[in-house]
């Protein structure tokens, strides 16, 4: 059975990857999301189970010692992971999954799963980066100093990519990952069930 493909995409805080995600999801419905484990505590309209599992820093150590995570980072002074069952069901399934994750964590799925995709993305520019920030309303000076001087360091990172999209509209951005997925899904390694079945008929 044709196994799914696994899609990490990163990039900066204020890219608008949680836009871009959710705007791909909607388009490719039958692509999986992966529901990330968090010890930060629930943003405002925000749902366990549903943007995070919300979980408290006992709980989420039990799961790493546990080998419960593909991988996991902090960021921001708090945990995060990618809880693993998930992942190998969609994928077994021939599922693709949808990983939004730091550049830590896609550094350590690099390592343990080179067949993924990795896309980064990239805001338009530095002033456009902090002035989304900002707009989010959701920080205090403090915390967004140190989300713009992270975001600076990450995009060093993603040089490691394969792919590299700028998020300068979010339907544009949106195609581009569109393009970038209808490729790899056609990838000769990809599809050789399609030459055995001609193969067989040949026979
Ligand atoms: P936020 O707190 O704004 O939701 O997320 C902060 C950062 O953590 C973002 O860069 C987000 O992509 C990253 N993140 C979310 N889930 C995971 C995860 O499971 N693993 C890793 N390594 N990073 C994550």
């Amino acid at each position: 059975m044709k196994k799914g493909l696994l899609i990490v995409v990163s990039g900066p805080s204020g890219t608008g990857k949680g836009t871009v995600c959710k705007e791909l999801l909607a388009k490719l419905p039958e692509m999986a999301y992966s529901i990330s484990a968090t010890t930060r505590q629930p943003r405002e309209g925000e749902l366990d189970g549903v943007n995070y599992y919300f979980l408290t820093r006992e709980k989420f150590t039990q799961m790493i010692e546990e080998g419960g995570f593909l991988e996991w980072a902090e960021v921001y002074g708090n945990y995060y992971g990618t809880p693993l069952p998930m992942i190998r069901k969609k994928l077994d399934a021939g599922q693709d999954i949808l990983l939004e994750i730091d550049t830590q964590g896609a550094l350590h799925v690099m390592e343990k799963c080179p067949e993924g995709i990795f896309i980064f993305l990239l805001p338009p520019s530095i002033k456009e980066l902090e002035q989304r920030i900002r707009g989010r309303g959701t920080e205090t000076e403090e915390s967004l100093q140190r989300r713009l001087g992270a975001a600076k360091k990450e995009i060093q990172v993603g040089r490691k990519y394969q792919y590299v999209v700028v998020n300068d509209r979010v339907n544009l951005a949106v195609e581009r990952i569109v393009g970038i997925l209808e490729a790899e899904h056609r990838r000769v390694a990809q599809n050789l069930n399609l030459f055995e079945v001609l193969e067989h008929e040949g026979k």
